[in-house]
């Protein structure tokens, strides 16, 4: 009907039902992770416009480093961050090249606690996520991380297999 606002489509008249319109990508830098980044970009057919890329740097990390670090701890902070900025602005340079809507985030905390707070605040359609990461245990079905996400996730999960 003409003048109409139907479910899903905004004033503009924009779609918003896609299934991966909206996209949250987590991740660790690990092969798998960048083998979900491949998928995230071969989205862009099957209607992805705007991608989130996050890194979460564990804060449990730094508890456990507390203990016997000889380096200052905002020292190797600001180091774990400046190296996540440099890999991520690639993943995003890397996005916008090729039309999609970028931003990154950088996030200390619990990996799987930040990426479902993320996932909630911003209207995810779909969460793209590596099945393993750095750890990548032969003998592990899946990483905790992505477990904790497609056990708690509201929207969908697509897990890229190692
Ligand atoms: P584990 O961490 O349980 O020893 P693992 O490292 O093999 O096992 P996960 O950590 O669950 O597996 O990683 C699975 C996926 O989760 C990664 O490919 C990545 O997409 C995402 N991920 C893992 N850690 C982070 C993180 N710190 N920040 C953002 N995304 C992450
Ligand atoms: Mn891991």
């Amino acid at each position: 009907m003409a003048g109409s606002v139907s479910p899903g489509t905004d004033i503009t008249g924009r779609d918003h039902t896609g299934m991966f319109t909206k996209i949250l990508y987590p991740t660790d830098f690990s092969d798998i992770a960048m083998k979900a980044f491949d998928v995230v970009k071969q989205l862009k057919d099957a209607g992805a416009e705007e991608v989130i890329i996050l890194h979460v740097i564990d804060s449990r990390f730094f508890d456990a480093m507390a203990w016997y670090a000889t380096k200052d701890l905002k020292e190797i902070e600001r180091d774990l961050n400046k190296e996540a900025k440099n890999q991520v602005k690639k993943l995003e340079d890397e996005l916008k090249e090729a039309g999609f809507k970028a931003t990154v985030r950088i996030e200390e905390g619990i990996p799987s606690s930040v990426i479902l707070k993320i996932e909630r605040d911003e209207g995810i359609s779909a969460i793209v996520i590596g099945s393993h990461g750095t750890s990548n245990l032969q003998e592990i079905l899946i990483g905790s991380v992505s477990e904790k996400v497609i056990r708690r996730a509201e929207s969908m999960v697509l897990v890229v297999k190692r």
